[in-house]
């Protein structure tokens, strides 16, 4: 790792450039450079105005539900014989996820900046369902752009979207999925800057997305922190979250970097390595995807591969920046985890605990479950339970085989 580099904002970066080491960057059309700078000036402003950060505080407590709770999982911990299970269970916030949390944190950045129209893009649509809300929430309109093949697979996602009133976007571009949306979300964009917000749903996309993406979601790390060191007098052993972009990941571990606390982030492994997954960290190439650069998953003349894994919430062709870094310079662990492995976990929280989780988490799950057994029982492992199941009820009764 280049120390110089560093800045105040963490051991990998960003810099004035939004560089984490090598990865990063904004690499946009030349018309959408002053809605960066313009964004990254009001971003800097406001994380250093108290009046803001109170309001994102009350959101995140009175709308979202804040703080989620860290939950010692005694049966599963039992089960597995080995170091002490921990969740940190933010699949109890509004809407189900963590998402929300940057949401809300976009939001005010928006209505603060004067923009009166929300843009996002989404692939399974839980980011569309999220920026909807608080759309709806601040009475900002709101239009969602969403791969056509995505529109006729997520169907509940998209209806829930026009009920909160989203005007959802099929892109019948390319491979009809989420980087072609991506594309379409960044072009509305640079069209209609002047008045439009575009919102960012993981802690990837151009500088400064990765950034305050990463500041938003970091509630998580922090709450946690403070919460683990009441419960237990101690900090974890390890960390593990699941990553997709990689947002819930860096807002749990972000707050830990200067501690000597492991992390391992799970990114889905889907069929396998040698069939269609989407493990960007393990398998992808660097290159530039969504305005960044970061490892990505791409064929030999440099196209992008479509991800795949049974949770679409982790089917996303890259991965945020700073991850990138975090792997490169060794202080973050990386490793994936396939479909069936996700499966089995995903039952096993069911039936020991009365939780049934995402199946995002379900894979960081599944990490925990062979590394458990292998630690003492006098260390902690704290793991980011990062969405409900309900979304997932339909595609696991598929996956089993059960007609509903
Ligand atoms: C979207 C989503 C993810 C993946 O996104 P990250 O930015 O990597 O956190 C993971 N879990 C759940 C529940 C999600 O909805």
């Amino acid at each position: 790792m280049d120390k110089a580099l560093a800045t105040a904002d963490g051991p990998v970066g960003p810099n004035a450039r939004g560089y984490f080491g090598e990865y990063g960057g904004m690499f946009v059309p030349e018309t959408l450079m002053p809605a960066i700078h313009e964004l990254t000036a009001a971003f800097e402003a406001a994380r250093h105005d108290p009046e803001f950060k109170r309001e994102f505080d009350y959101l995140l407590k009175y709308y979202v539900g804040r703080p989620s709770p860290v939950y010692f999982a005694e049966r599963l911990t039992q089960h597995l014989g080995g170091a002490q299970v921990w969740f940190k269970r933010d699949e109890l916030n509004h809407t189900g996820a963590h998402k929300i949390n940057n949401c809300i944190g976009q939001i005010l950045l928006a209505r603060r900046m004067g923009k009166k129209r929300i843009i996002a893009e989404t692939g399974a649509g839980q980011h569309g369902v999220a920026s909807a809300t608080v759309a709806a929430r601040f009475g900002l309109t709101c239009t969602v752009y969403m791969g056509a093949l995505d529109v006729e697979r997520q169907a509940p996602n998209v209806f829930r979207m026009k009920l909160l009133g989203a005007e959802v976007r099929p892109v019948e571009a390319g491979s009809r999925s989420l980087k072609d949306a991506l594309n379409d979300a960044l072009r509305d964009w640079a069209a209609t800057s002047d008045d439009s917000y575009y919102m960012v749903g993981t802690a990837a996309g151009p500088h400064p997305y990765p950034l305050l993406v990463r500041e938003f979601q970091s509630v998580i790390g922090t709450e946690a922190r403070a919460q683990m060191l009441a419960e237990t007098g101690r900090l974890p052993d390890l960390l593990v979250a699941a990553i997709g972009g990689g947002s819930n990941a860096i807002g749990l571990f972000h707050p830990f970097l200067d501690t000597d606390v492991a992390m391992t982030g799970v990114e889905a492994a889907g069929e396998g390595l040698d069939k269609r997954h989407a493990a960007s960290l393990t398998r992808g190439r660097m290159g530039i995807l969504h305005g960044s650069k970061s490892y990505v998953l791409q064929d030999g003349d440099g196209q992008i591969i479509e991800a795949h894994s049974i949770s679409a919430g982790l089917d996303y062709p890259g991965v945020g920046p700073e991850h990138a870094a975090l792997k490169d310079s060794g202080r973050v662990k990386y490793i994936p985890v396939g479909d069936d492995a996700a499966m089995d976990a995903f039952k096993l929280l069911a039936k020991l605990e009365g939780i049934i989780p995402a199946l995002e988490p379900a894979h960081a799950l599944a990490h925990v479950i062979d590394i458990a057994p292998k630690m003492k029982k006098d260390q902690i492992i704290l793991m980011n339970l990062c969405g409900r199941g309900d979304k997932d009820v339909f595609t696991v009764a598929r996956h089993l085989g059960v007609t509903l």
